[in-house]
């Protein structure tokens, strides 16, 4: 048996030492008598898998004491429709900042519920740059400015956070949450689809300043609501207990490496690493994207010739490193390369890279 290094954007690659200790707890986790996924998630067992995840983000993440940390299901797609019911009154105009195609969907999901205004795109610019904050027009009024804190798809990645004020800042960080640290004082929500760089997926993470729990929001159901979400323990129905549990093992090992500053420097590294290998190719393959806010986390490139690109997938799997085709909405390949990537795949990359273009170029 052998796994590939695999750039899947998500569902992706996961630490080799989570899914050891998964396999090794399949059977009876501790001495529960049983796996993980075979108990009552009210029972004793579950709930310190529960709480210690817990405690383990709010550890990796230096989360404050004033900010709540909801585990849902659904997806990020269900926290953008979730965002406006709870924060928004009814045709509220609240500000979307669309630096690809997530913000885009951000948007599309707020549409039924509030006056959502753009008050930036770079859609005119094929979404290589993220739009100088002092050209952003706020909405008056507005109940809260959403930004995509890395765009998964279009490789474009905010590498400051942007002063919106007293207007909370909502933010989808599903592709860079635990890349690297992060001051959450600055925003009122953070959210995360976990398949990206927290676990598998069938989890998010919804990180909330308390205060805005308690505004009016729109008539919804409970299941929706983050306040009751909050006061059930995220329990308000039979949680995604396989998922909870491998997101905590997932978080746990990153607080083993090192932790957020630690995967800043490494992840530093492997981009550098792509990008040199694509800036130096002298434009058989090339990246679109305004360096100054080119991702860390998904490198999408072309190359120069589209007839090369099923050759490309082809050798790159024989090489050992699959999942490289880019998202049918901009073609060309995409190399997603989060915390549970290990340097020596990105290197194996940027080497086998640079082999192709020897022997095609
Ligand atoms: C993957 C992704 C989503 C969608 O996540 P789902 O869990 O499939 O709903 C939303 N935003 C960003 C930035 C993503 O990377």
């Amino acid at each position: 048996m052998s796994r590939a290094y695999n750039f899947s954007a998500g569902p992706a690659t996961l630490p080799e030492p989570v899914l050891r200790q998964a396999q090794s707890e399949m059977l009876e986790w501790r001495d529960a008598g049983a796996s993980i996924v075979e108990i009552s998630h009210r029972g004793p067992e579950f709930l310190e898998v529960a709480t210690s995840a817990e405690r383990a983000l709010r550890a990796l993440l230096s989360i404050p004491d004033d900010y709540a940390v909801l585990f849902t299901q659904g997806g990020a797609t269900t926290q953008q429709a979730l965002i406006p019911l709870n924060f928004a009154q009814p045709g509220q105009p609240a500000d979307y900042v669309v630096t690809g195609h997530w913000g885009k969907t951000a948007l599309k999901q707020a549409g039924p519920y509030v006056a959502t205004h753009v008050a930036a795109s770079s859609e005119a610019d094929g979404y290589r740059n993220i739009p100088a904050r002092s050209t952003w027009q706020f909405a008056a009024d507005a109940a809260y400015v959403h930004i995509t804190a890395n765009e998964t798809i279009h490789g474009v990645e905010f590498r400051e956070i942007p002063d919106v004020g007293d207007v909370p800042l909502v933010a989808d960080f599903s592709s860079s949450i635990a890349s690297e640290p992060l001051d959450i004082g600055k925003f009122g929500v953070i959210y995360a689809g976990a398949q990206k760089n927290l676990g598998p997926v069938g989890i998010s993470v919804t990180i909330v300043r308390r205060d805005l729990l308690e505004r009016a929001g729109q008539p919804r159901a409970d299941i929706f609501d983050y306040r009751s979400q909050l006061k059930g323990e995220s329990m308000l129905n039979t949680p995604p207990t396989w998922n909870w549990y491998m997101l905590g093992l997932t978080v746990q090992w990153m607080l083993d490496e090192g932790g957020v500053a630690e995967f800043a420097q490494r992840n530093a590294r492997k981009s550098a690493l792509l990008y040199s290998a694509i800036d130096e190719s002298g434009g058989f393959y090339r990246n679109e994207v305004d360096p100054a806010v080119r991702s860390r986390m998904n490198v999408p490139f072309f190359l120069k010739d589209e007839a090369l690109d099923k050759p490309f997938l082809s050798e790159a799997k024989d090489a050992g490193l699959i999942a490289l085709k880019g998202h049918r909405v901009i073609g060309g390949m995409r190399a997603s390369i989060y915390n549970a990537m290990p340097e020596a795949g990105v290197q194996a990359l940027a080497d086998f890279m640079r082999d192709f273009m020897r022997r095609h170029g």
